[in-house]
């Protein structure tokens, strides 16, 4: 019996090319073997694992996580930085990820090996059936070229991403290629960390919706993304002074920019049940002064009006007069995506909620060993359609996930 070890960089290139492997040699041995170290950032690298995952989970196919070894990724392509795609560099890159599967192959006792790179239409399949041949060669073993895109290839790879729901990656991996793909690009926001959580429509974000729903389908329970857009808020830098002291500070979410340095003075205090507000002599930027020590401030509904917001805690002494200065940097997105997940029947009586997203400090987020210890306790009534489990996107913003999941399902639940 045959014994063919599959190379996969991505759940949809996986997608069809395995079912097309399953097809071509339905008496082999097939395993898969997740080999990125290309990717940037990790989460990225993370996310394209678990879709990978939950493909080859819904094929009954066992993957072996490879090492995210970028070092030696970032070492070997040294010199090649500027290369354009399809390129020297990613001549070399195919190199490393082929040899180490086809190194893994021989260790393990397989006979032949491919990869799914050959399933990409921005991909040269003689290019990877030269590296491929040669390095199964070293190793002893036999190269499969698998003419994946043919008879419509594409075309089924596209509808079974869409049913199953696939993360699909708008860039190759690397962060050359990223570079050169979203030049003139003041900041590269795949490749900025925008807090320690998960942001509202961030990888981070979505990795905890994907962690949770590769979990849930290896229960048997059925899943649906409910994905929306909505206008993403980020702040890029911000400076607050009292006096010519700088002061700790937080910023509310959708505070627009400041054009230059902003200079003023404190004409009015108004005290509120959990903050004060202090206002200025120009402007409509205001200080919120919070009744607790500072943190950051999540949104009940979504804020349109956006004049700037800075956020101090109550060790800060606000007074009528004192000088402020202010310099804040953020960033608008109209085409932010989210998404909502929901496990189970939408139609069942009684319902879990979750929400997925946190502050960019980390904070206001849930665990996901709890969203998974109450779907693994509960997956018998998930399953008998008595109970379904929610997990709600961009709740820190406004409750948006909330406000899209109510608009389709709105009549059928009460959320608390
Ligand atoms: S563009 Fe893609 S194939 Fe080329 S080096 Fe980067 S990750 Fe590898």
């Amino acid at each position: 019996m045959d014994k063919i070890l599959v190379h996969i960089c991505c759940g949809v290139d996986a997608v069809w090319a395995l079912r097309k492997i399953k097809e071509e040699f339905p008496d082999s041995q097939i395993k898969g073997f997740f080999y990125d170290p290309n990717i940037h950032p990790e989460e990225e690298y993370e996310l394209r694992w678990i879709e990978t995952k939950r493909v080859c989970d819904s094929l009954g196919i066992e993957c072996i996580k490879g090492e995210y070894d970028l070092d030696n990724w970032l070492e070997r392509v040294k010199g090649y930085e500027n290369e354009p795609e399809r390129g020297e560099r990613c001549s070399i890159c195919h190199d490393i990820r082929l040899e180490r599967s086809a190194q893994l192959a021989k260790e393990l006792g397989f006979n032949k090996m491919t990869t799914v790179l050959m399933m990409s239409p921005k991909k040269d399949f003689e290019v990877l059936k030269n590296i491929g041949e040669t390095v199964a060669r070293k190793y002893g073993i036999e190269f499969e070229a698998i003419e994946f895109r043919k008879g419509g290839g594409i075309e089924k790879m596209n509808q079974l991403s869409k049913q199953q729901q696939l993360y699909h990656q708008n860039y190759c991996g690397c962060i050359y290629g990223l570079f050169k793909q979203r030049q003139g690009l003041e900041i590269i926001p795949e490749l900025v960390s925008f807090g320690k959580g998960r942001i509202p429509g961030s990888r981070e974000e979505l990795l905890f919706i994907k962690q949770i729903r590769s979990f849930a389908e290896n229960l048997g329970l059925p899943c649906v993304e409910q994905s929306f857009e909505f206008i993403g808020w980020r702040i890029i830098s911000s400076i607050m002074k009292l006096g010519k002291q700088p002061v700790p500070h937080t910023v509310l979410p959708y505070s627009s920019s400041i054009k230059g340095i902003l200079r003023g003075k404190i004409v009015d205090i108004t005290e509120l049940e959990d903050k004060f507000i202090a206002k200025l002599n120009k402007s409509n930027t205001q200080i919120w002064q919070l009744k607790s020590n500072l943190k950051e401030v999540s949104l009940e509904k979504p804020r349109f009006l956006t004049n700037p917001v800075f956020i101090v805690g109550q060790d800060i002494n606000l007074e009528i007069g004192k000088k402020v200065e202010f310099q804040l940097k953020t960033e608008f997105d109209p085409q932010a995506k989210s998404q909502n997940l929901i496990i189970g029947d939408v139609n069942s009586e009684q319902k879990i909620f979750f929400h997925s997203d946190t502050l960019p400090d980390g904070t206001e987020g849930v665990d996901i060993s709890e969203v998974l210890m109450v779907i693994s306790k509960n997956k018998e009534k998930i399953k008998d359609k008595q109970l379904a489990v929610v997990v709600l996107g961009a709740k820190t913003v406004g409750n948006i996930g909330k406000d899209v999941f109510l608009q389709e399902y709105g009549n059928r639940v009460v959320i608390q």
